[in-house]
């Protein structure tokens, strides 16, 4: 069984006289920045001069360059997008990083692969919310909680999983529980979904859509069924609250009938083997080093795909779906 860690496994007390300093006033870092004060805790945030550091000070926190939050932080959580994690690094915080303070992560891939290896003494911790930021904050607010991975990379101080639960608990992540997972186990189920479970999806849903077209349907009416109507969205939500196959009593015996005695032909026995392919590329960093190199060479095959998605007729129809279904008006 995964170890899952609740509010009563955590001091909040370990964080008391201790300054977090949060880099990056993004989606996690403005969520994340929030959920913190209110747990009581002492925030400053460090960026650059931006709409991200001019909205971090009208929410009322102390904001400085990224040197000066790293130099004052004793909790220095990395909240900036993946691909600049290195290069602020080095420069802004490796220089500031003194025995006893702890790098925090919201995402391990950077650790995981060895583009950031910080010094021995230093605590490398993750609280990793399974959330987009605003789900962060509502979670938080609503008293819900807030899903997410725990893990600690590396130990220096002796205290890293106690300064990582209380972390976690002022974020409202031991509310419901938070499971204990490695670096290396958050970047490869984040990656795999990634680059297997959200591909697969797109590319039954827009190849379904491109199929019945073509097989003569309305596209309107195709869009509709497929995603438009959000029918897809409760439908995954069901599954979240009572499990994939309990949420099966919301539709009928056609329904259920149907899935189930189709589910295994659904996909060709073959799926398994792209499964190992995506796998494969996680655990062997061909996709990281791929990724580096597209980063290096300025996005030239990212811009290209992003292009190629975007020219899809979907794109369109969508909109003017949204216009036919907005009640007549
Ligand atoms: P964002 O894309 O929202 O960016 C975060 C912030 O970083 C922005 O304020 C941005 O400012 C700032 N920034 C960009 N470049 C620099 C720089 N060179 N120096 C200082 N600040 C900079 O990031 P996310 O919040 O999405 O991601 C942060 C981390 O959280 C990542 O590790 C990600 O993997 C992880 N994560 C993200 C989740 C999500 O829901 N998005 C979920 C779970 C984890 P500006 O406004 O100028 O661009």
């Amino acid at each position: 069984m995964a170890r899952v860690h609740y509010d009563a496994d955590a001091d909040l007390s370990v964080l008391d006289n201790k300054a977090v300093a949060i880099i990056g006033y993004g989606n996690q870092g403005r969520a994340q920045a929030l959920n913190l004060r209110d747990s009581g805790v002492k925030v400053i945030v460090g960026g650059i001069a931006d709409a991200s550091q001019a909205k971090a000070k009208e929410d009322g926190f102390p904001t400085m360059s990224t040197a000066e939050a790293a130099a004052a932080g004793d909790i220095i959580c990395l909240l900036i997008p993946d691909e600049v994690q290195q290069q602020v690094y080095r420069d802004q915080v490796l220089p500031y990083l003194t025995p006893g303070k702890a790098l925090d992560f919201a995402h391990g891939y950077n650790v995981h692969y060895g583009f950031i290896a910080p010094p021995r003494e230093i605590d490398v911790i993750m609280v990793a919310p399974r959330m987009i930021g605003v789900g962060v904050r509502d979670g938080y607010v609503s008293g819900g909680g807030v899903p997410a991975f725990v893990a600690v990379h590396q130990d220096g101080s002796g205290q890293a999983w106690p300064k990582t639960l209380a972390f976690a608990r002022a974020m409202g992540c031991t509310r419901l529980g938070a499971i204990e997972t490695t670096f290396r186990e958050e970047t490869e189920l984040d990656h795999f979904s990634e680059h297997f479970v959200w591909p697969s999806i797109f590319r039954i849903l827009v190849g379904s859509f491109d199929f019945l077209t073509a097989s003569g349907f309305q596209p309107e009416a195709v869009l509709m069924e497929l995603w438009a109507s959000k029918e897809a969205a409760e439908v995954l939500e069901r599954m979240a609250d009572v499990g994939i196959f309990r949420q099966m009593d919301f539709h009928s015996p056609t329904s259920q009938y149907g899935t189930l005695s189709r589910m295994n032909r659904a996909l060709p026995a073959s799926t398994s083997e792209c499964m190992a392919e995506a796998l494969e590329e996680i655990r062997d960093g061909s996709f990281a080093r791929e990724w580096e190199r597209e980063q290096a060479a300025g996005y030239p095959v990212f811009t290209r795909l992003k292009q190629a998605a975007f020219k899809h007729a979907v794109n369109d129809l969508e909109v003017k779906l949204k216009e036919l279904l907005d009640g007549g008006r």
